[in-house]
């Protein structure tokens, strides 16, 4: 018997679920995850398609496949979350991790593509740091 935990995209279009059981979680700042991201990096767990399920929502996703590395993205068409989807091999369903509801359970994390990443997107001695909005 598996665990499973569910994720949705932030207007609640796209629902789903997968086992609460991950390969790798790879922190991505490369070109293209920071492109489609607009952020330092992108955050996506691999986990096994068997145990992957779609629960509402289908029909409002897209997929984006960009050659370059074999690099794909889907996302809600509504809200633009990106959204989990099967990778190039067939092998992995890529979640990204933001989207999930609880904690992921993953064996192995991997910080890659570090190279690429912009100074901006690290922390620093100088940063100020919030709970909520600055006052
Ligand atoms: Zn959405
Ligand atoms: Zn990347």
């Amino acid at each position: 018997m598996c665990e499973l935990i569910k994720g949705k995209c932030l207007c609640g279009s796209v629902e789903y679920e997968i086992e609460n059981k991950f390969d790798q979680f790879y922190i991505c700042h490369c070109e293209q995850c920071r492109k489609i991201t607009g952020s330092a990096y992108a955050s996506n767990l691999f986990g096994d398609p068997r145990q992957f399920n779609i629960i509402s929502g289908s029909e409002d996703i897209k997929r984006f496949d960009y050659n370059e590395r074999g690099f794909t993205k889907a996302f809600c068409t509504e809200c633009g979350s990106g959204v989990p989807y099967l990778n190039s091999s067939g092998k992995s369903i890529v979640v990204p991790a933001g989207t999930l509801d609880a904690e992921p359970v993953f064996n192995d994390k991997k910080i890659i593509f570090y190279k690429e990443k912009p100074k901006w997107g690290s922390e620093n001695e100088t940063d100020s740091y919030f709970d909520e909005f600055p006052v």
